[in-house]
């Protein structure tokens, strides 16, 4: 009998049992002392407080880091420590030692600071096999798409030299051209 079978109250399926386990071991990761260090060492204050310094009447000074990807400096609460290589899902037993192994075997080298920005487009890129440019782009679309009333998307491509736009999938494979140009 698997835990999830003998407490359905707590866990309705298999992949919840899971997602339960992998979020304990995560509030581990996250207090690493390697993580809590490596961190610390890529700290540096800034002006990029909401306060102001009374004194001075400049943005007040406040604990940062730059995202290692897009090269932005970021508030404390705005970045995460991202492994560098991918730490893995666990979603069955087997999965147990190369998750363990992936998330906690960590050296600073294998780590990096990252944007919240970034790390969204990271992981997409990595759930969908696709480069971090075209997760860029594809997530650019989603926006867009969802933003615009289709006369309006039509209107632009064609603005743009894009004259059949009659159906979703030429829109999207206009607009990625479009970004990809841009870019
Ligand atoms: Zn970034």
């Amino acid at each position: 009998m698997e835990p999830w079978e003998q407490l359905p109250s707590v866990w309705k399926t298999k992949a919840a049992y899971f997602k339960w386990i992998t979020n304990q071991i995560r509030k581990a990761w996250s207090r690493h002392p390697i993580k809590v260090e490596f961190k610390k060492s890529k700290s540096f204050l800034a002006p990029l407080g909401k306060l102001k310094d009374k004194k001075t009447g400049l943005p007040k000074m406040v604990k940062c880091q730059k995202c290692n990807v897009c090269g932005e400096t970021f508030r404390d609460k705005d970045t995460q420590i991202d492994h560098i290589g991918r730490a893995g899902a666990f979603k069955d037993w087997d999965d147990c030692a190369p998750y363990m192994k992936g998330l906690m075997h960590v050296t600073f080298e294998s780590l990096q600071v990252i944007c919240k920005v970034c790390h969204d487009h990271k992981s997409y890129s990595e759930n969908n096999h696709c480069t971090l440019e075209e997760a860029y782009a594809r997530k650019s679309y989603l926006v867009w798409k969802a933003e615009t009333p289709i006369p309006e998307q039509q209107a632009l491509l064609a603005g743009e030299g894009y004259s059949d736009t009659s159906n979703e999938k030429k829109r999207k494979a206009a607009y990625l051209d479009l970004y990809r140009n841009a870019t």
